[in-house]
């Protein structure tokens, strides 16, 4: 299953498809733009507006014969655990951390336990690539024996922002110029009285001519129109032929997954092209504690006693090893299941708003309290253990 046929996805479909894999599933919930044609060759302009996943798959079937893609114009989560225990191997070319750390929460789900031991035929492997610009990685993920996303989760640290001083004060480099008009210049001038659209020509020229103008001042050079549009839609350029070796590596541990004819990749490889070719691989370890893989509660310790709700999830979503978005919390006392907070329902959020100014001794949690966290990075509910009593050795909240 490929998972995505964007950037990556195209060449991924087809290196599997020339490779000998017959049967293969793929899923993109996008359509095709007229930016996606000069790289995701499987589309071309006659396919503008229409599936990428039926389109890509239709290329496929009548290109190679006997290779059968099905196409799911639909999102990874539209699916259960049913349909993703059906496939052998998922292959991921995604443009997304959460969308990575679902499927990664998801395979695990899958996996079944006898006496604690893992039953290894319920292992559907993971083959993860990404791209970034002229950098990439490709990686083997063996859920429940080898290290998944949530265990390398500070990997990906939370999107890079620029210190406001920096960009007011010392700037160096046409990103800070580009991004002292964005937030400091169009906020004091406001040309069009409106909020930045990325996608609007006369806002993009508007901070590019400033910031030439910003960058001019301070000798930097090289603000082109392209940069202005990547920094104002936070967007990293992407590169055809990154995406071709990325691909080409991920599709080969296929083939070694699927046929056992060599050890696969053990397990993370970096690449990189931007001066000469750089790659790297190392064994990306297990994290023990680690929220998605290791099956143990994560212990979570609060030294201070009068702690908010609003204090625990804010916790949540910035510390780097849960980098949350929405959790929604649960508590399990005196027998019944009580939800303490869940901004994703709009009625439940307003019932329980008014715990969020309430410290956790008043909602009636203590030392080994367990809270079930359900969030959109994940399928599963994630168990947190409270430890109000901490051991001197660790960083608490
Ligand atoms: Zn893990």
């Amino acid at each position: 299953m490929v998972s995505r046929a964007g950037g990556l996805g195209c060449e991924l479909l087809k290196d599997l498809a020339l490779i000998g894999f017959k049967d293969i599933h793929v899923i993109d919930m996008d359509t095709i733009e007229l930016s996606n044609l000069n790289r995701q060759f499987l589309f071309r302009r006659k396919d503008l507006g229409k599936s990428k996943a039926e389109v890509a798959a239709t290329f496929i079937n009548s290109r190679i014969p006997g290779c059968n893609v099905t196409p799911h114009f639909s999102k990874i989560q539209d699916f259960d655990e049913s349909f993703y225990r059906g496939f052998h191997l998922v292959l991921c070319g995604l443009d997304s951390i959460v969308a990575r750390r679902w499927i990664n929460g998801m395979l695990i789900s899958l996996l079944s336990y006898d006496d604690g031991e893992l039953d290894q035929s319920t292992i559907v492997p993971m083959i993860d690539g990404g791209t970034e610009g002229f950098k990439g990685n490709a990686r083997v993920i063996l859920p429940g024996m080898t290290s998944c996303i949530e265990c390398t989760l500070d990997l990906f640290p939370p999107q890079v922002t620029f210190p406001l001083c920096t960009i007011a004060n010392t700037p160096r480099l046409p990103e800070h110029c580009i991004e002292y008009v964005k937030v400091i210049q169009w906020t004091k001038e406001n040309p069009w009285d409106v909020t930045i659209d990325g996608d609007d020509p006369a806002h993009i020229n508007w901070i590019y001519e400033k910031s030439q103008e910003r960058a001019a001042q301070f000798g930097i050079s090289s603000v082109t129109y392209r940069l202005v549009q990547g920094v104002v839609k936070n967007i990293i350029p992407a590169v055809a032929s990154t995406n071709a070796i990325i691909a080409a590596a991920c599709a080969t541990e296929a083939f070694k997954l699927a046929t056992s004819c060599c050890m696969p990749l053990d397990n993370y490889m970096v690449f990189n092209d931007l001066d000469g070719i750089y790659t790297y691989t190392y064994e990306a370890e297990r994290k023990e504690d680690c929220l998605a893989c290791s099956q143990v509660p994560k212990n979570v310790y609060i030294k201070k006693l009068d702690m908010k709700l609003q204090d625990l999830i804010d916790y949540l979503c910035e510390d780097s090893a849960f980098q949350m978005k929405n959790p929604g919390l649960t508590v399990y006392t005196d027998g019944k299941n009580r939800t303490l907070y869940m901004s994703t329902v709009a009625s439940i959020e307003e019932k329980t708003r008014f715990n969020l100014k309430k410290s956790l001794l008043e909602l009636g949690l203590k030392d080994g309290s367990q809270v079930m966290v359900a969030d959109s990075t994940t399928p599963n509910t994630v168990v947190l253990s409270l430890k109000f009593t901490p051991p001197s050795d660790v960083v608490m909240i």
